[in-house]
């Protein structure tokens, strides 16, 4: 027995066709504790996935624990210039809130697939499917738009005014 729920969609609504038609103006950020990265920030919807992934993965008696999920902009681009290896995307999603990065090699065969099942229920994107920049098996993430510009200006300043009232 599965207790994965997408909880962020309504299953009647079938004028729906896509997670979230919201502008990136309306969505959200939220604080969070994540395992391995520690207190941070999330975008809300993808924080209510993350939710129901990590229900699903202690359900199969995953451990949880992130390597990566929000990255600032400044923090993104030292990244990408320094060659420190990790996959140098411009406008990362990581930046807006919107990613996370799993130890998959830590996991077996097993509770690789199953977890990789269980993001694609909840419509998240896995970045073993990736082409461009190339494979990121760790990856995981929630894209409402490509316009990942737009996602990161409308995150930074709402994490800005959340660390500042904490
Ligand atoms: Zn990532």
């Amino acid at each position: 027995m599965s207790t994965l729920l997408d909880t962020s969609t309504d299953p009647d609504d079938t004028t729906q066709t896509q997670d979230n038609q919201n502008p990136p103006s309306q969505r959200t950020a939220v604080a969070r504790l994540m395992p391995g990265v520690g207190n941070t920030y999330l975008d809300s919807e993808f924080a209510q996935k993350l939710d129901s992934l990590e229900a699903f993965m202690e359900e199969q008696g995953i451990p949880i624990t992130y390597l990566s999920a929000y990255r600032p902009q400044a923090l993104q681009d030292y990244l990408r210039t320094s060659g420190t290896g990790i996959t140098p995307a411009k406008d990362s999603l990581h930046s807006a809130g919107l990613a996370a990065d799993l130890p998959m090699s830590t996991y077996t065969p097993e509770q690789r697939q199953a977890i990789v099942s269980a993001a694609k229920t909840l419509r998240l994107r896995w970045g073993g499917d990736f082409k461009s920049p190339g494979i990121d098996p760790n990856h995981f993430d929630l894209q409402p738009t490509n316009d990942h510009k737009s996602l990161i200006n409308n995150f930074t300043p709402q994490v800005q005014r959340l660390r500042t009232f904490q």
